[in-house]
């Protein structure tokens, strides 16, 4: 009899044991392993192999409208890319609108860029940008390479996943990197009309 209740309690401790680990798994957050924490992945393919090797910009137009209560300027953007990698790299460049003197930004405006595997092109881009009337029109345009950040699906962009789930997502950070790129494309932010605001 004694031998009974003892198996039996065994049992419902490692019963309830189990239970509390998978209880407690689910309550117990850890970075999440598909975007390592940061809440975002990025679309880009191979862009981070690909640098500037040349920029040259003409601007075509250039209107300060006191009725609209901003400035248009008109670029022809004229951008050299190298890509490093064996793979063709496809992806963003942001190009910002800075004031000399402040170093300031502008305005920004993001172009999808397509560079084959180990190769350098030339990526053509008519940009406008739009900033205060009053802004100044000592300016300059510097690029940068863009990772085209989506918000992660497997933690929707918290940065964190119950234990119980990374066990699971550990194993499959390719497949689900791979799901967010296909499920979500990302949207350069909309252009910001000035002054800001008002
Ligand atoms: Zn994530």
């Amino acid at each position: 009899m004694m031998r009974r209740i003892f198996s039996l309690s065994a049992r419902n401790m490692v019963f309830f044991s189990l239970v509390g680990i998978l209880v407690l798994t689910a309550f117990i957050k850890v970075p999440c392993p598909v975007c390592d924490g940061t809440g975002s992945v990025s679309t880009s393919v191979n862009m981070d192999r690909v640098f500037f090797s040349n920029m040259d910009t003409r601007l075509m137009f250039l209107n300060p409208d006191f009725c609209i209560g901003y400035t248009l300027y008109e670029y022809e953007v004229n951008v050299t890319l190298t890509n490093d990698a064996s793979e063709d790299a496809t992806g963003w460049i942001s190009l910002q609108l800075k004031a000399y003197s402040t170093g300031k930004v502008l305005d920004t405006a993001y172009m999808g860029v397509a560079i084959p595997g180990k190769s350098t092109a030339i990526n053509s881009f008519t940009v406008w940008f739009k900033t205060a009337y009053d802004s100044t029109t000592d300016v300059f345009i510097e690029p940068a390479v863009n990772q085209a950040a989506v918000e992660c699906l497997t933690c929707s962009g918290s940065g964190e996943t119950p234990l119980n789930v990374w066990l699971v997502a550990k194993g499959m950070k390719a497949k689900l990197a791979q799901i967010t790129k296909v499920e979500r494309t990302f949207e350069p932010p909309p252009v910001i009309f000035f002054p800001p605001g008002e």
